[in-house]
């Protein structure tokens, strides 16, 4: 059977949610990938950030193998070895007291919405429930995660919605002050907004976030599903904005691409998830955790994120040039290795010339061509990027 039969295959057996690229790849090696027929490409979309270490890394590749000889899953019944690392980890290089592990970004943002409920239930202040949440922000696809992502694209045909969330502009502290009533439980918000397009938020913006949060006695929680694990060259993206969440979510490159999701929480927060009040199967098991310990520790590791800064700054920079030179670039923008240009009209067409030339580029909010390459990616790569990317750009703007 060859390819085509596979992707007819697809068609036939599994449900049609995705749009998918007709492709099917079957290997991968640092930042470059093979499809089926043999033709490699360099991996601009990382599993959609999430394989931090780009793929086959020899010592994540060992130590899921290692882990899997060993034991792969036993619940939390039992006290999980792994699990116990990853959180010390997570705990020690962050805000956070303690770790609640699951398996996705919906189910870390859904695990979140219930800790802040329970957290004013326990304190007794029962109507204390609402959640504000941004527009254009993406939480995921659960039906309160979908309630609280601020697209009405993503709802349509799903109601009747999950009842305690409203959606102010991001970026706009004066809104959000607005929005605040004396039943607002949380404020909810990605630190860079990732689906909706990388867009950052403007300068102080989060101190503002932070203090109206405080002054209003509730909480504020940073999905970082897409942001953390050293995506934005720190660790977590807030630590370039120079505050602090009371609750953290993780997923993406937790694990470099083994499914693991995660909330981080101050103990007075973390508490109120008390015995037999939340849990997940899966979350944090032997498998998942090893992986996400050698995640860490390797973004840990002397230097790691001082070059992940680095090399967010020489991909900004490239990017910046060929703006420069190409009408149809509107905005540059982003953080570290996450970064963006916003184009005058649709992107699907770029990415499927890049990908032409051997890129894999990730169009989102329809105008925006993203770049999430795995943290190990080199210059050497970029320039091969922005080559492939500097051409497609010459050509569709001859036509
Ligand atoms: C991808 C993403 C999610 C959802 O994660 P899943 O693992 O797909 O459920 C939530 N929040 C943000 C910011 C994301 O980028």
């Amino acid at each position: 059977m060859d390819s085509k039969d596979f992707i007819s295959m697809n068609n036939r057996y599994v449900f049609n949610t995705y749009g998918r690229t007709p492709i099917m790849l079957v290997r991968g090696s640092g930042c470059r990938v093979w499809d089926s027929e043999g033709r490699d490409y360099l991996d601009f979309v990382a599993g959609i950030a999430a394989c931090t270490l780009g793929h086959g890394h020899p010592a994540l590749s060992k130590a899921i193998a290692d882990q899997a000889a060993k034991l792969i899953h036993v619940s939390n019944l039992f006290h999980i070895e792994p699990q116990i690392r990853m959180a010390k980890l997570l705990v020690d290089n962050s805000f956070a007291d303690k770790a609640f592990f699951c398996n996705s970004g919906a189910e870390a943002n859904e695990g979140a919405i219930k800790l802040v409920r329970k957290y004013f239930h326990d304190r007794g202040e029962h109507g204390r429930y609402h959640v504000v949440t941004m527009e254009n922000s993406f939480h995921g696809r659960t039906l309160a995660t979908l309630a609280a992502t601020g697209q009405t694209k993503y709802r349509k045909g799903f109601e009747p919605e999950v009842p305690g969330f409203s959606h102010v502009p991001f970026g706009d502290p004066a809104a959000l002050e607005n929005a605040l009533t004396p039943n607002t439980a949380a404020v909810l918000v990605e630190p860079i907004q990732g689906e909706g397009g990388v867009r950052m938020p403007p300068p102080g913006y989060f101190e503002e976030v932070r203090n109206l949060c405080s002054a209003r006695g509730c909480l504020l929680v940073l999905d970082e599903v897409q942001t953390g694990m050293g995506r934005t060259g720190k660790l977590f993206a807030h630590e370039n904005f120079g505050i602090t969440p009371d609750i953290m979510t993780l997923a993406k490159g937790m694990a470099g691409g083994v499914p693991m999701g995660a909330i981080l929480a101050v103990d007075g927060v973390a508490k109120a998830f008390a015995p037999g009040t939340h849990a997940a199967t899966f979350g944090g098991n032997p498998l998942a955790s090893a992986a996400g310990v050698t995640v860490m520790e390797t973004l840990l590791s002397d230097g790691f994120l001082k070059e992940v800064e680095e090399k967010g700054n020489y991909l900004r920079a490239r990017l910046e040039q060929l703006a420069d030179k190409h009408e149809t670039i509107r905005e540059v923008r982003g953080l570290g290795l996450m970064q963006a240009i916003q184009l005058e009209s649709p992107c699907a067409e770029h990415s499927a010339a890049v990908r032409e030339r051997g890129v894999l580029l990730n169009c989102t909010a329809e105008n925006v061509l993203r770049f999430i390459p795995p943290l190990i990616v080199s210059r050497e790569e970029i320039d091969e990027m922005i080559a492939a990317l500097d051409a497609v750009l010459d050509s569709a703007g001859r036509t």
